[in-house]
């Protein structure tokens, strides 16, 4: 395949000032679809007008949330270029979704070109506001009608848009997070290690009763022991401990990040330690009244980096850095950033020209 037919919308939409704008609300005039159809594979890959779908109230995703989802961002660049970070760790990722979720693996080439001509159709889409993006959300449902419980036979791939402002507009901020000790988000075997809307359905009355409580994120622990520290919110976590970098292993109940694994890259390059390992709450709570948790953030798409100023476990708080954001978070956000929105060389060859 080399080209995606497109339908063109006739009636495009006015583009929103970038400045205030809600995440994920106002999205853009075209979206990429593509059809399973049991015994013909995916088929009719096409960008079509942005619109609803018609689903019958019998639809499987809507019972059983037989669905994926991936999220990356074209990024704007000082020539006037847009570019995609990494993208085919995305793709790479949602085929590791569809197998978990038993959902047919769509073909990589496909998405791929669908992925880089709806960027390249919508490209005035994309914004040039500093820290600005345009967010790629893909997706796949489920949309056999019934109520068997049973992998469904058709489903349908759609790629949509939106123009995001700047995570940070009054500059990077650290977080306060609270320690959830009662609800968890994935158990190992479970669907932990996937991009699926489950964990997130799973993981909103935590995050509703921190937020109701002053806090940004929830730090989670397993679901086994309650014990080892595996995500902040919906970001990978990091702490900076006596010099040394230290994030959760992949065990199967945390989220490959992809923003996790660049930091990691770029943290090596720079002959920082780091490790890939179990962290118990008494080993984070022990570094901090040591005086050696010297700093903590966030690893995700969205924030790309999101310093962690603040930790409450079991009533009390501990305060990282003063609860400013540390020295590395800030040579780490500058420089993955400065790679995504083409401001600085990427000797890693992690950005992809799309137009
Ligand atoms: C998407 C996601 C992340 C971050 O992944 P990135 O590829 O870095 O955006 C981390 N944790 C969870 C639960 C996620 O869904």
């Amino acid at each position: 395949m080399t080209s995606i037919p497109i339908q063109k919308t006739i009636t495009p939409k006015p583009k929103p000032s970038i400045q205030g704008l809600p995440f994920g609300k106002y999205f853009t005039d075209h979206m990429f679809l593509m059809d399973y159809v049991e015994g013909q594979g995916w088929i009719n890959p096409r960008i079509v007008p942005y619109g609803p779908f018609s689903l019958d109230p019998g639809t499987i995703v809507l019972h059983y949330a037989q669905e994926i989802f991936e999220g990356l961002k074209a990024y704007g660049t000082p020539e006037d270029g847009v570019q995609l970070f990494r993208p085919e760790e995305n793709i790479r990722r949602l085929n590791l979704s569809a197998e978990r979720m038993c959902i047919p693996p769509v073909p990589e080439d496909v998405a791929f070109l669908g992925l880089k001509e709806l960027i390249a159709l919508e490209r005035d889409w994309v914004p040039m506001e500093a820290g600005a993006s345009l967010y790629i959300r893909p997706f796949i449902f489920a949309t056999e009608v019934t109520l068997g419980v049973y992998p469904s036979q058709t489903y349908t791939f759609c790629i949509i848009t939106c123009p995001v402002g700047s995570y940070y507009p009054e500059g990077v901020n650290p977080v306060k997070i609270l320690i959830e000790t009662e609800d968890v988000r994935a158990v190992r075997g479970g669907t932990g290690y996937v991009k699926c809307g489950g964990n997130y359905a799973a993981s909103i009355r935590a995050g509703g009763r921190a937020a109701a409580a002053g806090f940004s994120q929830v730090l989670w622990l397993d679901g086994l022991h309650r014990k080892y520290v595996e995500e902040v919110g919906s970001m990978n976590v990091m702490f900076k401990i006596d010099g040394h970098v230290i994030t959760p292993e992949l065990s199967g109940s945390v989220l490959g990040g992809i923003t996790r694994k660049s930091v990691l890259a770029l943290l090596q390059s720079w002959g920082v330690p780091v490790a890939e390992r179990l962290i118990s709450v008494d080993e984070l709570i022990a570094a901090a009244n040591a005086g050696k948790l010297e700093e903590a953030w966030g690893t995700g798409t969205a924030a790309v980096i999101s310093p962690i100023g603040e930790i409450t476990y079991e009533g009390v708080r501990y305060v990282i850095n003063d609860g400013q954001t540390g020295a590395l978070t800030q040579k780490v956000y500058d420089n993955l950033t400065g790679i995504q929105w083409g401001r600085q060389e990427d000797p890693f060859g992690w950005t992809v020209r799309v137009c």
